[in-house]
């Protein structure tokens, strides 16, 4: 007898033109971490993976404006997400390699399509740059949204989520080049996902837990035509597309996330799993949950598009349980951006900041229904009045209880009834802040700091009690899959981060959460 099917948790898949920022590790990055570390504390078997994006354009429009070549960029910029998740604790498995095998996950995927008579060949009006010679799609064309108006690039507008293919863009121009876009025609290969509106319709009927703002923008989308989904372009970068409708084509770039979802997750597996098929933990007889986290910009690929790619396969995938999609963090007011510079890596903020309080401050923060905003400013002041404080004089109680013997006894402290109803309480609180469809770590952290406070003012009013610790060990575990840092360190310190029931605790030490030097000291006086 086997146990439950692995979790396969995946995290948009990003784009080797740069490391990631903050505002993307607030995203989906460390809410999937979260969530996978919940779920791994309760004992189930977790893949939480991603894989980096090399066949986008944003790769080819990069290297041109830093003046390097695209390889180059590709691998330093993988080195530096890989560095960027490794030191926020992003429990993620490693970036699997971009190479041969890779290659032929995503042909192999897309030939059983080909086979199966899902593509059509069309032509298409696509927008061209006459001095460079080249068709322009995806990040290769700026230019005004067909829906909203704002400044977009070619394939997806941030903005507003919604999709502009082919001659959509108004006011077409080559990114980085001079004067309007002309206009030129193609034919390559596209799939209808028209064809697939039934299955979407029944889809989203059974899946109907979406956030309110991706729910809107796919109510948008299926109430108007649908649309084909290039499967090739004309285009110079990216994997040879191998079909003889379409010669020299290449595969359009966001046609590979699900292939690419599957090799990271067989990436991931055990070595013995490796010499399998690499689709297989996605077979839908393994029977995997599938869960996504993504930014609401990539709504209309995760949520649709990569959608009808598994379907077009007819039953053979398993379909994603839920996507977990967030909006935009924002530095000081504005979207980050790379390009001009509007930006915090991680390691500059670790550099000053404990990572525990790093991710408690992005986990507050998170952007989950609304754009939210970070300043470093904000970040001390927060942390210093709702995490560091509170957790200090409860520190300062153990220490005092545990290293001084001020308590009466040694030995373990009584638990009474209502002691053991209120720490199953700020359990079952945090419980219902980690579970799907409700599942939000803004709210986890909103828990630690709520009850944080509420710890430290009992602690200081009737000292420490067997109660207290039963409710600071619910704390604890409830907050460990976001302080993780303080919860290693608590463990070692042999605190038992259960939710189990007690009669009774023996008081250990509470680690002090780390503390930049930067932070004057805090510590509060418990001595009578
Ligand atoms: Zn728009």
């Amino acid at each position: 007898m086997t146990g439950p099917a692995p979790v396969i948790l995946v995290a948009a898949t990003p784009t080797p033109n740069g490391d990631l920022h903050l505002g993307h590790l607030a995203g989906p990055y460390l809410a999937a971490d979260i969530y996978a570390r919940r779920l791994r504390a309760a004992g189930r078997e977790v893949r939480y993976v991603s894989c980096t994006d090399d066949s986008q354009t944003y790769v080819v429009s990069t290297a041109a404006r830093l003046g390097v070549t695209p390889a180059r960029l590709t691998a330093e910029s993988t080195a530096a997400i890989e560095n960027s998740l490794r030191i926020m604790g992003i429990s993620m498995a490693p970036l699997p390699p971009v190479d041969d095998r890779y290659r032929r996950a995503v042909l192999d995927f897309v030939t059983a399509l080909h086979r199966a008579g899902r593509f059509r060949l069309r032509t298409v009006r696509l927008p061209y740059d006459e001095a460079a010679g080249r068709y322009l799609y995806d990040g290769l064309v700026g230019g005004s949204c067909p829906t909203c108006l704002a400044g977009s690039s070619g394939g997806v507008c941030e903005d507003c989520g919604h999709p502009n293919n082919y001659d959509e863009l108004l006011d077409a121009r080559p990114t980085g080049g001079l004067g309007p876009a002309t206009v030129r025609e193609a034919r390559i290969l596209v799939l209808p996902m028209e064809e697939y509106r039934q299955r979407l319709v029944d889809y989203f009927d059974d899946h109907p837990d979406w956030r309110p703002h991706p729910a809107q923008l796919i109510r948008e989308l299926l109430a108007g035509p649908l649309p084909d989904i290039p499967i090739t372009v004309p285009g110079d970068w990216g994997i040879e597309a191998p079909f003889p409708e379409t010669p020299g084509q290449r595969l359009y770039p966001w046609i590979e996330a699900m292939p690419a979802s599957m090799y990271a997750t067989w990436w991931a597996g055990a070595e013995s799993e490796q010499t399998g098929p690499v689709d297989a933990a996605w077979r839908a007889e393994a029977g995997a949950e599938l869960v996504y986290f993504h930014g609401f910009d990539n709504t209309y690929h995760w949520g649709l598009m990569d959608l009808v790619l598994l379907m077009a396969h007819g039953d053979r995938y398993v379909l994603p349980t839920a996507n977990v999609c967030n909006e935009f963090y924002e530095l000081a007011g504005a979207k980050f951006s790379t390009s001009r510079g509007h930006l915090m890596r991680a390691d500059e903020l670790l550099a000053e900041v404990p990572r525990d309080l790093v991710r408690f401050y992005l986990t507050l923060t998170a952007p989950e229904h609304q754009r939210s905003d970070f300043t470093v400013d904000r970040l001390r002041e927060v942390c210093r009045q709702r995490l560091v404080e509170p957790w200090h004089v409860l520190a300062d109680a153990l220490e005092l209880a545990t290293l001084t013997g001020a308590l009466p006894t040694d030995g373990p402290l009584p638990v009474t009834a209502d002691g053991r109803r209120r720490a199953a309480a700020i359990t079952e609180r945090f419980a219902g802040c980690y579970r799907l469809p409700g599942f939000s770590i803004a709210r986890a952290a909103e828990t630690i700091a709520g009850q944080l406070a509420r710890l430290a003012a009992a602690v200081e009013a009737d000292g420490l009690t067997g109660d207290l610790l039963a409710q600071l060990r619910a704390l604890l575990a409830g907050a460990a899959p976001i302080l993780i840092d303080a919860a290693e360190a608590a463990q070692a310190a042999g605190w038992e981060l259960s939710t189990a029931p007690a009669a009774e605790l023996v008081p250990v030490p509470l680690p002090r959460l780390g503390r930049p030097a930067s932070e004057p000291v805090h510590l509060t006086e418990v001595l009578p």
